[in-house]
């Protein structure tokens, strides 16, 4: 006899989905996207129907019931649970892991998704006179009043009871507004240049078709201006829009420029939010109330009601590329979703990734320029600073401290880059040669001295910074090379009279410090500057005259293959910071290696030709855009596992055609957090030749004797191998 089964994905690392029996009249409340409790083993699990009821079963398995059916409307909608199962299969990933990848916390964990009322509250004319009238003794009442006078609008901080607020509404001193009834408009933006105009108009007789569209412009151009009035048009239709950026926890700035143009409507999605609020701005999006969502990477599964544009703002930034577990591109799974809805994608950026590059090069991606800044700042003036000879104390040579000091002495600011947190990198013994060696990685542990501190940067572990050396007593311990730590206080030594402020994770642990320093740079009392990465980032200092970039021989002699593409994109972004109104700014670059080709390349002729000579490299060496890869990587504790895993796996890989498949190798740092790593690399001329030879042999890794002593993971279109 037959039964009635659904099939649904649940959250664990298996490639395939499960088949439970439902009892017929549940049965209708079922379909794709519900969420469904079932047993599991011996737990009792989330999952997601991926396919209705249906007869089966007449072999005579046995299946077991299941547990509560916990939708009454399916919770995914048929567009993102259509992405999830394209993604689970693109990126070689569970799909029961990627759905849950698409779901806020408690979603996940089976609550309610319930949508709450916004509601504000404003104080009445009448609230302002009881404001002052009120009789102390009304405590309560008064406390409520003041808040709201101090600009509180969410229920929640109001801290105070539904008694008094009733209280307080009944009187007529506060007034609640609702979603429906306190929609704000935004403001006009300002009139469009010349090119922004030529720009728009591009964009807007490519229509709301599907199109990848480049918008290339360096800071300042106006490319946010671009993504506003597109945004503008698509809300004026009654469709949502969705605009990733890298953390904008840390530039709050673009978010506040997006709610004051575009008004009620707008909200953010990031990993700082409190859970609550994720959940509320997931449901919003569903439900079409959130019009505008500027998020992170995790905002590209947001379940939108009504799609109609999607933007990635520095689309070349590696924080879109999930680095552990369900590894995707959130800038790759943006251009697809905006492909499945038929509705334009806008990529921005001044320095745009290799692959965009190229697939706007051969006509694939749409190519809007815009070529000058809008407040007509002339262009750096970049130059090599040859150090090879020079003293250089605590990384800086004498030239380069020359320039900071006629700069601040000229008014301007100046902004030293450096990639690289801590003091020193290195902590070396001049009697033994140890040299601070991380227990559990191979790698040097970084000098802290600030906090007292040896840190790996690698596993987090962390040891007091010992008086003498551990191996051979001696007390000669040498701080060998250069921190933002250290260029922080050669500076602050050099340069009393002025303040400097550094800016790295190890300052910068909040939205709220960041913001602090950040006005405080602005406003001009901090005038010597000095940071990692975060600097890079749309920040906009006014007065900053000098950049400094401490070393460019990292990249120069790294041996990742996206080494020098990140440092052209980084040079040409923190140099975009440099200069005042109507004044060029200066940019200088510390190097032991002045001629290297790719550098001077770099300097003389820009980021288009770097690109240009990268290309060619690329293409010559068989690596991405020209070819498509993917790593097997596994690791273990045993040191000898791994790579017995990868050679085992490999020929399930080596009969699929129109693919290469390489010999497992140790990766590049092998040992790391105690574990052994290696890795084995795929590489195949067409896609779908790489699709086919996952979906073939990934299902079977499982089988290996070894696969459930070592962690593998498979990692599609690896930003580093
Ligand atoms: P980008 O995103 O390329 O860095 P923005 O859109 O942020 O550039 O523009 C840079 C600055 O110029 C911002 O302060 C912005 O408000 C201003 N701006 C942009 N477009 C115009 C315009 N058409 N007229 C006047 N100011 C503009
Ligand atoms: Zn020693
Ligand atoms: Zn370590």
């Amino acid at each position: 006899m037959s039964t009635l089964l659904v099939s649904v994905a649940v959250p664990v690392p298996l490639y395939r989905t499960f088949d439970y029996r439902v009892p017929p009249a549940l049965a209708p409340m079922l379909r794709r996207g519900s969420r469904v409790r079932v047993p599991f083993g011996r737990r009792s699990l989330v999952g997601i129907v991926v396919q209705p009821p249906h007869e089966g079963g007449a072999d005579g398995t046995e299946f077991r019931d299941i547990e509560a059916v916990l939708d009454s409307t399916p919770l995914l909608g048929a567009e993102l649970l259509a992405l999830c199962e394209w993604a689970a299969a693109y990126y070689a990933h569970p799909l029961g892991e990627v759905l849950m990848a698409a779901l806020p916390g408690r979603l996940r964990q089976g609550a309610p998704g319930e949508l709450e009322r916004r509601e504000r509250y404003a104080l009445t004319a009448a609230g302002h006179t009881a404001l002052t009238t009120l009789p102390a003794r009304y405590r309560a009442l008064r406390a409520l009043l003041e808040r709201v006078h101090a600009g509180v609008c969410a229920r929640e901080e109001l801290q105070t009871t539904a008694g008094v607020l009733r209280r307080a509404v009944e009187r007529g001193w506060i007034e609640v507004q609702t979603d429906e009834s306190a929609a704000l408009p935004g403001v006009p933006g300002p009139a469009p240049t010349d090119e922004q105009h030529a720009a728009l108009a591009a964009l807007a007789a490519a229509g709301g078709r599907f199109g990848v569209h480049l918008v290339e412009g360096v800071t300042g151009s106006g490319k946010t201006e671009i993504y506003l009035r597109r945004i503008e048009a698509v809300l004026e239709a009654g469709a949502q829009a969705l605009v990733l950026a890298p953390e904008i926890s840390l530039t709050p700035q673009l978010e506040t420029r997006f709610c004051e143009r575009l008004g009620d409507g707008v909200c953010s999605f990031h990993s700082a939010l409190p859970e609550h609020e994720r959940e509320q701005v997931w449901l919003q999006a569903r439900a079409g109330v959130a019009r505008v969502v500027i998020g992170t990477r995790s905002a590209v599964w947001l379940p939108f009601a009504q799609l109609g544009l999607i933007v990635v703002d520095e689309e070349h930034d590696t924080s879109y590329k999930q680095q552990d577990g369900f590894r995707y591109s959130a800038r790759d799974v943006a251009i697809l979703r905006a492909q499945k809805l038929g509705i334009p994608v806008l990529l921005g950026s001044a320095t745009p990734s290799l692959e965009t590059v190229h697939n706007a090069r051969t006509g694939r991606y749409h190519h809007v320029r815009l070529e000058r800044r809008v407040r007509d700042t002339p262009p750096p003036q970049v130059r090599v600073l040859d150090v090879r000879g020079l003293p250089l104390e605590h990384g800086l040579s004498p030239p380069l401290v020359q320039a900071i000091d006629r700069h601040l002495d000229a008014g301007g600011q100046v902004l030293l880059f450096l990639n690289r947190r801590g003091y020193a990198p290195v902590l070396l013994c001049h009697a033994c040669g140890w040299s601070a060696p991380c227990a559990h990685c191979d790698a040097h542990m970084t000098l802290h001295r600030g906090r007292d501190l040896l840190i790996c940067h690698h596993c987090g572990a962390q040891q007091r910074v010992p008086r003498a050396c551990p191996s051979c007593g001696a007390t000669a311990l040498i701080a060998v090379g250069t921190g933002t730590e250290r260029i922080e206080q050669a500076l602050a030594n050099r340069f009393p009279q002025h303040r400097v402020v550094r800016l790295d994770s190890d300052r910068i642990t909040s939205a709220r410090a960041l913001h602090r320093q950040l006005a405080e740079i602005r406003e001009g009392c901090a005038r010597i500057l000095v940071g990692t990465q975060i600097l890079a980032k749309g920040h906009d200092f006014p007065n900053l005259s000098l950049v400094g970039i401490v070393s460019a021989d990292q990249a120069l002699y790294g041996s990742d293959f996206r080494a020098i593409e990140r440092m052209g994109q980084l040079v040409t972004q923190v140099a975009g910071r440099a200069g005042r109104a109507g004044q060029p700014g200066e940019v200088w670059l510390q190097t032991h290696e002045p001629g290297h080709p790719l550098l001077r390349l770099l300097v003389e002729q820009g980021y288009a030709a770097l690109c240009d000579a990268l290309l060619v490299e690329r293409e010559q060496a068989g690596l991405p855009p020209y070819t498509h890869l993917a790593l097997l990587r596994a690791e273990a504790r045993a040191p000898a596992l791994p790579l017995r895993f990868l050679h085992a796996a490999r020929p399930l890989f080596t009969g699929q055609p129109g693919v290469e498949v390489f010999e497992p190798l140790p990766a590049g740092m092998e040992r790391r957090g105690g574990y052994t790593r290696a890795q084995l690399l795929l590489r195949a001329h067409r896609r779908a030749a790489l699709q086919r030879a996952l979906a073939a042999a990934v299902p079977r890794l499982d089988t290996l004797a070894d696969a459930r002593r070592v962690r593998w993971s498979i990692d599609v279109d690896p930003y580093d191998l």
